[in-house]
């Protein structure tokens, strides 16, 4: 494709004074005033770290990893493959907001970008020359934009730019947009920069010093952002807007509050009143077209009539930053506001509370529990033992990947009565390991090569729980895992009522089990939430929130 003939328009999002702002929230909100508008959009993301993708990051230090259904192959020199799937926790927020899939090359780290230029180097690719973060990373940084550009061919690209303005790590990446901005032109780009505006109460007063800074800085990088979006307490009063517009240089209506707001999916409709859309399209010079937001806001008026509360627990070892459960958390919203009732989540960190007596108290009053996902030991014996205690009540249960392998660990000692029972992951020498490796695994010496990443068919079982919800034998489902569930101890459980009721295309891997003798208790292998949208709810999380609704009115409190 000829570049210069290309149709594309850019819009650059970068971050000033703190991270964790709500960038991504903005960019996915962005992005929707372009959908409601009938365009074609597209939004990639650039993290400054030098991993080459999230899959090995902690998620107490990094929040959530993402699993994208694809799988791409990066190349970065001929004889080097990288499968990735597993990318930046906020492709979930773009994906829920824009109901789109997105693609895992999309997401650009500094790892990726570091590797390709030195192998090549390695290769001999740039024999003689010095090899430099000017030209050669910048100009691979751009061909990786540019490459989404040629393939998808979107109306808007949106690019979000990881990190603070300001940040050592970041300053190859602003550079490539600038270079890139005088490439295309101007005026088929926008500069947004999100900022943060505290309010400081003892002067009672909205304070811009630490937003002019940073767009000092930026504009110290040769950049000049078009539109500022303000995150403040409340909207901001008219005195702030025209400090920041006289100070930073852009017109007042381009100087636009994103205020504290009950739920994030308020955002596109707020930037909609407040003129973004329009002034957005008008600078990038497009046709201007009257947004469609009333499915959008209809999606959402379940929402305002939510009159009950269900209390879901989440218990887990990375409790500790409720980002490393995002889409967990969204996914239960979305089937929250649905059924129109409002979520509470109560955290549970099971290193911390392990003991059963402690977790009976724990779990007295919610009306459900997600067993989370995770890996490794730690807080796994408080897992299993919140799992025993929903199988010896009607509290609703559902356990995800290896929430589902502790909980038929759980049924394993607790009903079956398999003392020792447990995943090899946590006790290598379980005397009934009902969770483990497959025997073509143990052959691999590399963990790496033995994780199951990505989209797979899933087949439901008929007549079971799990095809009620689903309404069909067939989906395809996100994984992210490493363990199973073994068969020849899983169809041991059958006469105490615990069934298989999900298989991989080959029926080779149990994908979902279920206990027949209970309400709701589901463990399943992948990930739903993955897959849920706020205008689009997974059958799971809708099935266990309506459980949830269900017992909170038996119980009667
Ligand atoms: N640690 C488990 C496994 O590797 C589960 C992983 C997960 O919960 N995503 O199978």
């Amino acid at each position: 494709m000829n570049r210069k003939k290309s149709n594309t328009r850019f819009v650059f999002v970068t971050g000033g004074v703190l991270s964790g702002i709500g960038k991504g929230v903005t960019t996915a909100s962005i992005a929707k005033l372009f959908q409601f508008r009938g365009y074609n959009i597209r939004i990639m993301k650039i993290d400054p770290y030098l991993n080459v993708d999230p899959g090995t990051l902690n998620p107490i230090e990094h929040g959530e990893v993402f699993v994208t259904d694809k799988t791409w192959i990066f190349e970065p020199v001929e004889g080097f493959r990288f499968p990735i799937c597993e990318i930046d926790l906020d492709f979930g927020t773009y994906e829920r907001f824009t109901g789109m899939n997105v693609h895992p090359s999309q997401n650009i780290t500094s790892g990726q970008i570091y590797i390709s230029v030195i192998l090549e180097e390695r290769k001999g690719t740039y024999l003689g020359r010095t090899v430099q973060i000017i030209p050669h990373i910048i100009d691979r940084i751009k061909e990786r934009i540019w490459q989404v550009v040629d393939e998808q061919e979107p109306d808007i690209l949106l690019v979000e730019i990881g990190g603070t303005v300001g940040d050592i790590e970041a300053m190859p990446f602003l550079e490539a947009v600038r270079q890139l901005v005088r490439e295309v032109g101007r005026q088929r780009s926008a500069f947004v920069h999100v900022t943060l505006v505290p309010y400081i109460a003892s002067v009672g007063e909205f304070k811009t010093k630490p937003t002019q800074h940073s767009v000092h800085t930026l504009q110290g990088l040769g950049l000049q952002p078009d539109f500022i979006i303000c995150r403040a307490e409340r909207p901001l009063p008219e005195s702030a807007v025209e400090k920041i517009a006289l100070f930073c240089n852009v017109p007042e209506d381009r100087v636009v509050s994103n205020p504290d707001i009950q739920i994030i999916y308020r955002l596109p409709l707020a930037f909609e009143e407040q003129g973004l859309g329009t002034t957005l399209t008008k600078h990038l010079d497009m046709q201007s077209r009257n947004p469609d937001i009333a499915p959008w806001e209809k999606m959402l008026e379940p929402f305002d009539a939510a009159y009950e509360t269900v209390a879901i627990a989440m218990p887990g070892k990375y409790t500790l930053l409720s980002d490393s459960y995002k889409s967990i958390s969204e996914a239960l919203m979305h089937a929250a506001i649905s059924n129109s009732v409002n979520l509470n989540i109560k955290w549970i960190e099971t290193q911390e509370h392990c003991e059963e007596n402690d977790l009976r108290k724990e779990l007295q009053h919610v009306d459900g529990v997600l067993l989370t996902p995770g890996f490794g030991s730690r807080g796994a014996e408080g897992m299993i033992c919140a799992a025993a205690i929903t199988l010896e009540t009607d509290l609703p249960f559902l356990g995800i990947c290896f929430g589902a392998q502790l909980g038929t660990v759980a049924f394993a000692r607790n009903v079956m009565k398999w003392k020792g029972a447990h995943t090899t992951e946590v006790e290598p020498d379980s005397l009934y390991p009902v969770v483990d490796l497959m025997d073509e695994q143990k052959i691999k010496s590399d963990k790496g090569g033995t994780m199951r990443l990505g989209g797979h068919q899933v087949e439901i079982v008929e007549n079971t729980k799990l095809y009620s919800l689903y309404g069909s034998v067939q989906t395809r489902e996100r994984f992210r895992h490493r363990y199973h569930l073994i068969d020849r101890y899983i169809s041991k459980m059958k006469n105490e009522g615990l069934i298989v009721s999900a298989y991989d295309s080959e029926r080779r891997i149990i994908n979902a089990i279920e206990y027949t003798k209970h309400p709701y208790w589901i463990g399943v292998q992948f990930h739903p939430e993955f897959r849920s949208r706020p205008d689009a709810p997974h059958p799971i999380y809708l099935g266990l929130i309506r459980a949830a609704l269900e017992y909170k009115r038996q119980r009667g409190n």
